[in-house]
């Protein structure tokens, strides 16, 4: 297991998150799957992680199919960034996705590659992200946003990917929350 993933995974543990580690993606799908058996109503924020691990599709065939909504029994996401102190980086254009990673679901769970993980501070999170994880997003949307051409230019547009972002110093007070982190790439 890469040595970054054992030691942000300690971070997240003493930040109050459960933390599954696993070597492959087939494995962080069966996570996924084994936790999904006690939940009734699954909800997902867009990801390609998600979609990379197979478990979108898996949970259809069980019935299970994850909805765009947040007062759920689980809510699947990724993170935009894991900085290697556990802090957990999101950001939104609406904020749909954030907000019910937040409140409203019983469970949260992150699919997190190592791809995600960032040596440095909210700084360097925030940069990671507007680099490697808006350009692909607006290329993979359609949007017209000046990063789907590659780089960030702190647009004002109607489009805009990143009006809310979210800092998680530890987990919220109110709703379980694990991260399965996965030691591959995975998503941007
Ligand atoms: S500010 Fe605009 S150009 Fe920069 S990452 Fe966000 S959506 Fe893309």
């Amino acid at each position: 297991m890469n040595e970054m993933i054992e030691q942000v995974a300690e971070k997240l543990r003493a930040r109050g998150f459960e933390v599954t580690c696993c070597a492959t993606r087939d494995e962080a799908k069966a996570r996924v799957l084994k936790v999904a058996e006690g939940a009734a109503t699954i909800g997902q924020g867009g990801s390609m992680t998600l979609k990379e691990i197979g478990v979108v599709e898996a949970l259809t065939a069980l019935g299970k199919a994850p909805a765009r909504a947040s007062a759920v029994d689980l809510f699947l996401l990724s993170a935009n960034a894991l900085l290697l102190d556990g802090r957990i980086v999101n950001i939104d254009g609406n904020g749909n996705r954030v907000s019910a990673s937040i409140n409203g679901p019983k469970k949260v769970l992150y699919v997190v590659g190592r791809n995600k993980l960032v040596d440095g501070g909210l700084d360097d999170a925030l940069a990671r992200i507007k680099r490697c994880a808006c350009p692909p997003n607006a290329r993979r949307l359609g949007k017209t946003t000046p990063c789907a051409t590659g780089v960030c230019a702190d647009c004002n547009v109607p489009g805009r990917m990143c009006n809310v972002t979210v800092v998680f110093d530890r987990k919220p007070t109110g709703i379980a929350a694990e991260v399965v982190l996965v030691d591959e790439e995975l998503g941007y």
